[in-house]
């Protein structure tokens, strides 16, 4: 088969590395509109815009540590080497992505800047029209491709929610995903919304330099997590005024910057609209597994999920795929496809999910996991990945200061140690 990738960050490295195996043999193009590999992991101090007019792609901020440790965020044929730190800065992921990438020989399959304009489905001749902008020459090529697997990262386009007063808000407003430094807000007030992952590691980040940090949330209990002395939990922003914010509890507050941690949408602006894939309240749809495409099987999507080990399962739905691909399983039909996301979402909805997160993952995690393998007849996630995440998704929640001290020993496939 002729694949096409979209995307040299983590998932599509994955991707790219399982493609070349023995095992399945393909030929692949993987086309990134960056210079280098490492999608997210990449930080650059400018936002906003790029050179070639295109938004700049990554969120990584300068102080980032991982909320993992090393143990899990490696792949599960690549571990991350033996460091003696134990949840690794941004730049120590970046080198082992570099290294991944080198290590299985992966650059030579990959065509930097190259940023893909549009994927159209090409029915009549079961094949895949990409088109991609070679964004030095600033010219077009068009090639045919048996398949896609779209490796396009889901931290880039910002989430802001719509709240009354903005317009009349005199101080800065801005979301997490042009943040790079804490300087910007010294010695300011800030109200940090949102408390997803981000919000709160942000809520720290910025807690070095800022007089007082507000964090709004809308939980119904008050975070049990020590914070910072300067960090003051608040329940939800429900307006702006000039220079001040009111919280759902009436009180209102001075506040010099309106910090929006209010995640990201998924965005597949390149797909044409032949292509059958939905994005409705931030669920992507109709999909088979959160990854095939049910109209067009030969359409995949790696890494939608978040809150997951994002490195180990974007391995694991890589091989997912390729199995199918490769005929070694066959597709279920359309309808059992479409039948099996229906049932998912009922069920998640029926025990009060909401749509928009359909794809954040955390405890089901392990379920999903193990059915990927199981169905695809692969070799699943250890348990103890699995494991290790979900104590130090606890320890994070209980203890943002200080969890990142914990060091984490594998023991066997289900056992490990905290010391
Ligand atoms: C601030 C932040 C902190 C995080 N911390 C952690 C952590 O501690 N641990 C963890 O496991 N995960 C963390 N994550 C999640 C992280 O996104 C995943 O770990 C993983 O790196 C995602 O890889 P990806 O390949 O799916 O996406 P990305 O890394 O985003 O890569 C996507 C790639 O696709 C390219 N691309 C996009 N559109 C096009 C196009 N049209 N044409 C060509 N190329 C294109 C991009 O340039 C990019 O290189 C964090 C995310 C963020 C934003």
């Amino acid at each position: 088969m002729k694949i096409a990738v979209i995307g040299a960050g983590a998932a599509g490295l994955a991707a790219l590395r399982h493609c070349i195996s023995d095992v399945y043999n393909n030929e692949v193009i993987c086309y990134e509109r960056e210079d280098q590999v490492g999608g997210t992991w990449i930080y650059r101090e400018e936002y906003g815009m790029d050179q070639y007019g295109l938004p700049i792609h990554t969120s990584m901020y300068k102080n980032l540590r991982a909320n993992l440790p090393k143990e899990i965020m490696g792949f599960p044929d690549y571990p991350m080497p033996d460091l003696p730190e134990n949840y690794l800065h941004r730049t120590q992921i970046l080198e082992f992505l570099n290294s991944y990438c080198d290590h299985f020989k992966l650059r030579q399959y990959i065509r930097f800047l190259h940023h893909v304009a549009l994927v159209k489905p090409m029915k009549s001749h079961r094949k895949w029209i990409v088109i991609v902008k070679d964004l030095p020459k600033n010219s077009e090529i068009v090639e045919l491709f048996d398949a896609v697997m779209v490796c396009n990262g889901h931290f880039s386009k910002p989430n802001i929610p719509k709240l009354k007063g903005q317009d009349i808000f005199q101080g800065q407003q801005m979301h997490s995903h042009n943040y790079r430094i804490p300087e910007i807000f010294d010695g300011k007030t800030v109200v940090v919304f949102g408390a997803g992952p981000s919000g709160y590691d942000l809520a720290l980040d910025i807690s070095r330099t800022a007089k007082l940090v507000f964090f709004s949330h809308h939980m119904q209990h008050v975070i049990g997590t020590v914070f910072p002395d300067n960090v003051v939990q608040k329940s939800d922003v429900v307006e702006l005024l000039e220079h001040s914010v009111r919280f759902k509890d009436d009180t209102i507050e001075s506040v010099d910057v309106m910090f929006y941690c209010t995640g990201y949408q998924y965005d597949f602006s390149f797909l044409d609209e032949t292509c059958g894939i939905h994005i409705d309240s931030n669920m992507v749809t109709p999909l088979w597994k959160h990854i095939v495409s049910t109209e067009n099987p030969t359409l995949a999507f790696i890494g939608l999920p978040t809150r997951v080990c994002a490195f180990h399962l974007s391995d694991l739905q890589v091989r997912f795929v390729l199995q199918f691909w490769s005929g070694k399983k066959n597709f279920p039909s359309m309808e059992d496809m479409l039948r099996e996301e229906t049932e998912e979402f009922k069920t998640l909805t029926n025990d009060g999910m909401l749509k928009k997160h359909f794809h954040v993952f955390n405890e089901r995690q392990k379920f999903y996991a193990d059915d990927l393998a199981k169905t695809a007849e692969i070799e699943p996630i250890s348990p103890v990945i699995i494991n290790i995440y979900d104590e130090c998704y606890m320890q994070f929640l209980n203890d943002l200061v200080n969890y990142r001290n914990a060091k984490y020993k594998i023991i066997d496939d289900y056992n490990f140690i905290r010391y």
